[in-house]
């Protein structure tokens, strides 16, 4: 019984403590990534979803990441960097850019697969690419990622606290306001930042999320100053997701 209990709150903890943006975020990005979908890809795409778009599938990873069937994807939500800040892939458990290769791989030849599998490969794209954005899981080789901060009069995870504690604490947006926000960048300006591949987008964000660790302190207040810097990173985060997915489905589709 003892050993059931612990097993479940393990289970529990890792999914609070790496499940990557909370729904605020993921659902933003991939409302970003819509609001930037040629027409005939959005429809295309919405084909295989059931009818259901991009958005309402934005955190089905993290949703299906506990079952028997997608238990091997459970690695995938994190990407880790060297002391030098290049990509290094887990052998073991696998990493967002990994299954966003392999996902991107099996839709270059999406018209041979079945439909399911379309789908699902769609479900991967949309929520890697949010993930791998989000600074607690850009893993650095050279910075502890393990201590808890205090936003209000909650402790966290630092890991939670840039997932959604910090989101939680600021923005009331709901995702289509928030996007509507963010996405606001003249058109030569969004297309500068969706060019280039993930491993591309992996070393733009180890560059800009390095400053989470001055933000957030270990055993730390999080004020409102950080406060003040914490949520303009996130919202770049969020919006250079959400272009670069928008980017990378137009090419697919
Ligand atoms: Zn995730």
């Amino acid at each position: 019984m003892k050993k059931t209990i612990f097993a479940i709150l393990g289970c529990l903890l890792i999914s609070f403590t790496a499940s990557g943006w909370g729904r605020e975020g993921h659902e933003t990005v991939a409302k970003i990534a819509e609001n930037n979908l040629k027409p005939s890809v959005k429809k295309k795409i919405e084909k295989y979803l059931g009818g259901k778009s991009i958005v309402y599938y934005a955190k089905w990873m993290d949703d299906y990441r506990h079952t028997p069937e997608y238990g091997f994807t459970t690695g995938w939500h994190v990407n880790y960097a060297d002391a030098d800040g290049n990509y290094v892939h887990d052998e073991k458990s696998g990493d967002a850019i990994y299954g966003l290769e392999q996902a991107i791989g099996n839709l270059e030849n999406y018209k041979e697969l079945s439909d399911s599998a379309v789908a699902v490969n769609i479900k991967y794209v949309i929520h890697l690419v949010g993930d791998m954005h989000c600074p607690a899981h850009v893993k650095y080789a050279v910075h502890d990622q393990k201590y808890k901060v205090r936003i209000g009069s909650e402790t966290m995870p630092v890991h939670t606290a840039w997932d959604d504690g910090i989101i939680k604490a600021t923005r009331y947006f709901s995702a289509t306001e928030w996007a509507g926000e963010l996405d606001r960048l003249d058109a030569r300006t969004s297309r500068a930042i969706a060019e280039g591949s993930p491993r591309d987008w992996f070393r733009d964000c180890v560059g800009t999320c390095a400053v989470q660790f001055e933000i957030t302190r270990p055993g730390e207040q999080v004020t409102q100053d950080d406060l003040n810097i914490a949520v303009p990173l996130i919202e770049s985060q969020i919006l250079k997701a959400g272009l670069r997915l928008a980017e990378l489905l137009n090419g697919l589709f």
